[in-house]
C-alpha cells in the first residue's frame, strides 16, 4: 500500500501548517493548553473561530454550498491532524458539528438560510437540550412539555447537563408534544433563543472544578412553531440523525495523538532517584506502547467513519464504535499523563490554570491541567450517550442481535 502523500496533498498540508503557525498567537496556544474540558475559555475560542471563518476554514466538514470547504476526506484528515498538532483551539461543537447538520438534513430553505451563516461566523453559539433529570439513556421518556397555543408552543419543564448553556445564544431542544402512544412518536425538535422570557440557566460544577454544564428551567417559555425542525411529533428522527454526527463526525484521534505525545514528553522529562527517565521503566513503557496501538486502531476507525460519511452522508452506526473506543482511549491517555507527573498530580490549584495567571504553581506550568483533564475525561464514557448504550446500538444495528 502506498501511503506517501501526493505533491498536491503535501502542498495543502504545508499551507495549513503555515496558516496555523502565523495565526495561533501565544495567547491562543496557552488557552488551548490550559483547556481541561471540551472547549477552552469562551472569548479565546470565539476569537479563534472568527479567524478561521475569515480564512473559510470554520467548517471543514460542511458542503461548499453552505460555506464549507468542500475538502475531500483526505484533506479533512490532514487539516484535523495539523490542527491538533499545532494545539489549535477546538470550536464549540453544538452548532458547527451538531445542529448545523440537522438543519442541513431536515430544515426548510428559510431555516438553512437564516441559521447556517450565523453558526459559521460564530454569531450564534448553540447548546443541546436533550437530557432531563429523569431522562438520559432512556431519552425517549423525556417530559419537557410543549403545548401548542396559536402560532407558538408554550414550554414547561427542565433540561440538564446542558453544556455551554451559560454562554449560548440558542438551544436545540427536544420537547414532548404528545403523551399518548409510543414515546418516540410524541417528540418534537425545536430551535429557541436563550434570552426568551421564562428560561433560566443554573450552573453545575464538574469534578475537576470547571463550569461546563448547567440545568435549564422552562416556565411558560413561548417559542414560535416556525422554529420547529421537521414535523410535529417527528423530532426523534431528527434527534437520532444529529446524534450520529455528535458521536462520529469529529476528528478525535489527531487530538488524542497530541495528548499521548504530551504524556510521553512529561514522562521523559521526569527523572527517578536513579537518574533514569520514567520512559525506561518497563511497566510504563509497555502501557504507553499498548495505548499507542489502541490509538492507531481509533485512527483507522475514524478514517472508516469518514469514508462512510463520504458514501452515505452521515456516519451511521459505526459512529457508536468510534465514540466508545475513542473515549476509552482518551481516558487511558489522561490516566497515563497523571502517572507521568507523579506527586505533582495531587495539588489542587485551579487559579493557576486560568489564562494569564501570575501565581507560581507547584510543579511545571504544563502540568497544571493534567489532573483536571483526567477528572473531566471520566465524563467521556457518559456524554453523547453512555458507552453501554453505544454497545447496545452496535449489538442491534451492526451485529443484528
Ligand atoms: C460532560 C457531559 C456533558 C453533557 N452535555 C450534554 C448536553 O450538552 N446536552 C444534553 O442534552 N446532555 C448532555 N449530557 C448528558 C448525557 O447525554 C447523559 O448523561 C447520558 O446520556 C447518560 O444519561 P444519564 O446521565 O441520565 O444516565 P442514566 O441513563 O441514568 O444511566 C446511568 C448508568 O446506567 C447505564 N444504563 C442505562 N440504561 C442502560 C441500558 N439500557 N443498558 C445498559 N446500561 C444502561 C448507563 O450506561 C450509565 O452507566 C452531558 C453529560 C456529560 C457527562
Amino acid at each position: 500500500m502506498d501511503i506517501a502523500l501526493s505533491d498536491e496533498l503535501r502542498a495543502f498540508q504545508a499551507e495549513v501548517r503555515s496558516f496555523l503557525e502565523d495565526n495561533l498567537t501565544p495567547e491562543f496556544r496557552e488557552a488551548s493548553r490550559l483547556c481541561t474540558t471540551i472547549v477552552a475559555e469562551h472569548e479565546a475560542t470565539m476569537a479563534w473561530q472568527r479567524i478561521l471563518y475569515r480564512q473559510g476554514w470554520a467548517a471543514p466538514n460542511w458542503p461548499v454550498e453552505h460555506g464549507g470547504t468542500g475538502w475531500d476526506p483526505m484533506r479533512r484528515y490532514l487539516f484535523a491532524a495539523e490542527y491538533a498538532r499545532a494545539g489549535a483551539l477546538r470550536l464549540v461543537p453544538q452548532g458547527l458539528s451538531m445542529v448545523a447538520h440537522a438543519i442541513m438534513g431536515h430544515g426548510s430553505a428559510e431555516q438553512k438560510a437564516f441559521y447556517l451563516p450565523r453558526i459559521l461566523s460564530g454569531e450564534d453559539v448553540w447548546c443541546q437540550g436533550y437530557s432531563e433529570p429523569g431522562s438520559g439513556s432512556d431519552l425517549a421518556s423525556l417530559q419537557c412539555r410543549a403545548v401548542a397555543d396559536g402560532d407558538d408552543y408554550i414550554i414547561n419543564g427542565s433540561k440538564i447537563w446542558t453544556t455551554s448553556a451559560h454562554y449560548a445564544d440558542r438551544m436545540f431542544c427536544l420537547v414532548r408534544t404528545k403523551t399518548m402512544g409510543k414515546p418516540q412518536a410524541g417528540i418534537t425538535f425545536l430551535l429557541l433563543e436563550m434570552d426568551t422570557p421564562g428560561l433560566t440557566v443554573e450552573p453545575i460544577h464538574i469534578l475537576g472544578g470547571d463550569h461546563e454544564f448547567n440545568q435549564v428551567f422552562f416556565e411558560d417559555v413561548r417559542v414560535p412553531q416556525a422554529n420547529r425542525l421537521g414535523a410535529e411529533n417527528e423530532g426523534w428522527t431528527v434527534a437520532k440523525y444529529l446524534l450520529e454526527f455528535e458521536r462520529g463526525g469529529d476528528a478525535r484521534a489527531a487530538r488524542q495523538r497530541t495528548r499521548l505525545d504530551e504524556a510521553r514528553r512529561l514522562a521523559s522529562a521526569r527523572r527517578r532517584s536513579d537518574g533514569r527517565s520514567l520512559l525506561e521503566e518497563p511497566g510504563f513503557a509497555a502501557d504507553l506502547a499498548a495505548l499507542e496501538i489502541e490509538l492507531t486502531t481509533v485512527e483507522f476507525t475514524e478514517m472508516r467513519t469518514m469514508a462512510e460519511i463520504a458514501k452515505r452522508g452521515s456516519p451511521g452506526p459505526a459512529s457508536s464504535m468510534l465514540k466508545t473506543r475513542s473515549t476509552e482511549v482518551q481516558m487511558a491517555i489522561s490516566e497515563l499523563a497523571m502517572r507521568a507527573i507523579g506527586y505533582y498530580a495531587a495539588p489542587h490549584q485551579p487559579e493557576e490554570r486560568l489564562a494569564g495567571a501570575n501565581l507560581e504553581p507547584l510543579g511545571q506550568r504544563d502540568e497544571m491541567s493534567i489532573t483536571a483533564r483526567y477528572l473531566n475525561d471520566r465524563a467521556g464514557s457518559i456524554y453523547g450517550g453512555s458507552n453501554e448504550i453505544q454497545r447496545n446500538i452496535m449489538a442491534k444495528l451492526v451485529l443484528g442481535m
